[in-house]
């Protein structure tokens, strides 16, 4: 099960001083920069002097403001024709943040995604249905160029469009999708709508999840509803997107690929270190990037550092599944909350259906919290008793999780927006 042994399950020792090794070519490379040239001159860092891998808090971290104050080549370390692509993050506002990768650098992509896939049991002869959409974003191209170093047969259909995923996946019987979660909840209903069950007559095996912080009990709904196997992949354009850390078989955090990325876990307020298994601000450096080399790069991403060994032999650290980012809690009435506590709370209720939004507004000075969820269609035929003894269970368990009483409204399946892409989930009407 293992694709390159040699460095997945290297020791550690090993690992380490391969790391060190590959992060003095690193900051090198940074030194043809102008963003990094000016940072270690007015910092006075010698980077020769930087040899060990703790060494590098003392380089201030970079930040996606950074990047797009850098546009266009302020972190460009080689010849403009050495750049055989670029790639951008998906928000939608500003300056976008552009990320230029050199042939070696999408053949040692396209080696780590391989490396993830062939992890959770991809296999030459499945058959690939990459749903994520291809272009500037990460997941379409970074994916299918994994997928095809495997063998397996790519059908880079892109996102969306529910009617024809269903088509291909009917007629190729593929066996492994890649798949945003919001999308694969409401796929599987739409699937059901057309009158197919996905758990019967499809041949799915594999789904890799990916790109949106989702809950394990998101997970296990996708599990069930197709009867596969759902992996979580995670990744960001600015690190050249999937196949960063990723589930093994064992689904128990992702393996960060050390031998990529060097990895901090700090506390977002001050940057000093988490210990492990304490939650912290992601900060990544590349060790193998030739054109856009990132030193201490600012993820936003929550998580912590799973310490204990996994059973698959794998000496690369695990990190805990995103629990929210630094810039998606939103504080109602004093207390912090992340999205993705309100979609554990939902996704374990089976009456609840696939979708739900957090609606945040403020009435006569007071903030109000509304969550509407869409539920399976029985209960609007149900008693009115039923539902509304439903309704008080669930803005019960919510009340113990967010410590706040939301108010829950139910819609039909279907009737709230839905999205191809990453799911919006909190609109914030609150007026400053
Ligand atoms: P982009 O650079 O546009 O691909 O967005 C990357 C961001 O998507 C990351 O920084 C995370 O916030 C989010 N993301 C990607 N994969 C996952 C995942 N598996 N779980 C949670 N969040 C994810
Ligand atoms: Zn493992």
């Amino acid at each position: 099960m293992i694709w390159n042994k040699a460095i997945e399950v290297m020791a550690r020792e090993d690992l380490i001083k391969l790391q060190e090794n590959k992060l003095q070519k690193t900051l090198m490379r940074c030194q043809n920069t102008p963003y990094y040239r000016n940072i270690f001159k007015n910092n006075h860092i010698d980077p020769c002097s930087i040899r060990t891998v703790e060494n590098v808090k003392h380089i201030p971290p970079t930040t996606k403001e950074d990047l797009r104050k850098g546009f266009p080549l302020g972190f460009l370390a080689t010849s403009r024709d050495e750049v055989v692509r670029i790639h951008s993050s998906s928000g939608t506002t500003g300056t976008p943040t552009v990320i230029y990768h050199s042939s070696k650098d999408i053949d040692t992509w396209s080696d780590l995604v391989a490396r993830s896939l062939y992890m959770t049991g991809v296999r030459n002869g499945d058959v690939f249905q990459n749903m994520m959409s291809y272009g500037l974003f990460t997941g379409g191209l970074g994916m299918h160029y994994g997928a095809e170093r495997i063998g397996s047969m790519v059908i880079p259909i892109g996102a969306g469009n529910t009617k024809r995923q269903i088509w291909f996946l009917r007629h190729f019987r593929s066996t492994v999708l890649h798949i945003i979660p919001s999308y694969a909840l409401l796929l599987s209903t739409l699937i059901k709508a057309d009158g197919l069950d996905p758990r019967k007559n499809l041949n799915i095996h594999i789904i890799l999840l990916g790109a949106e912080p989702h809950s394990e009990e998101t997970r296990r709904r996708v599990q069930d509803s197709f009867s596969a196997q759902a992996y979580n992949s995670y990744g960001l354009s600015e690190m050249n997107g999937p196949g960063v850390a990723f589930e093994c078989i064992h689904q128990n955090g992702m393996h960060l690929w050390e031998d990529a990325y060097l990895m901090e876990i700090v506390k977002p307020d001050t940057l000093e270190p988490c210990k492990p298994g304490e939650l912290g601000e992601l900060l990544l450096t590349t060790l193998e990037r030739e054109a856009t080399p990132l030193l201490r790069y600012r993820t936003k991403d929550l998580t912590y550092i799973m310490e204990d060994p996994c059973p698959c032999g794998r000496t690369h650290q695990r990190i805990a599944r995103i629990q929210g980012r630094t810039d998606d809690m939103f504080i109602f009435r004093g207390v912090n909350i992340f999205p993705i506590q309100i979609e554990k709370v939902l996704m374990n209720v089976s009456e609840v259906g696939s979708n739900y939004r957090i609606i945040l507004d403020r009435d006569d000075f007071k903030d109000t919290l509304r969550i509407e969820v869409e539920i399976i269609p029985e209960l609007f035929f149900g008693d009115l008793l039923r539902l509304e003894r439903f309704q008080e269970r669930l803005r019960g368990e919510l009340r113990s999780e967010i410590l706040v009483t939301p108010e829950v409204v139910f819609v039909e399946p279907g009737r709230l927006p839905a999205t191809e892409g990453k799911a919006v989930r909190v609109i914030d009407q609150r007026k400053l």
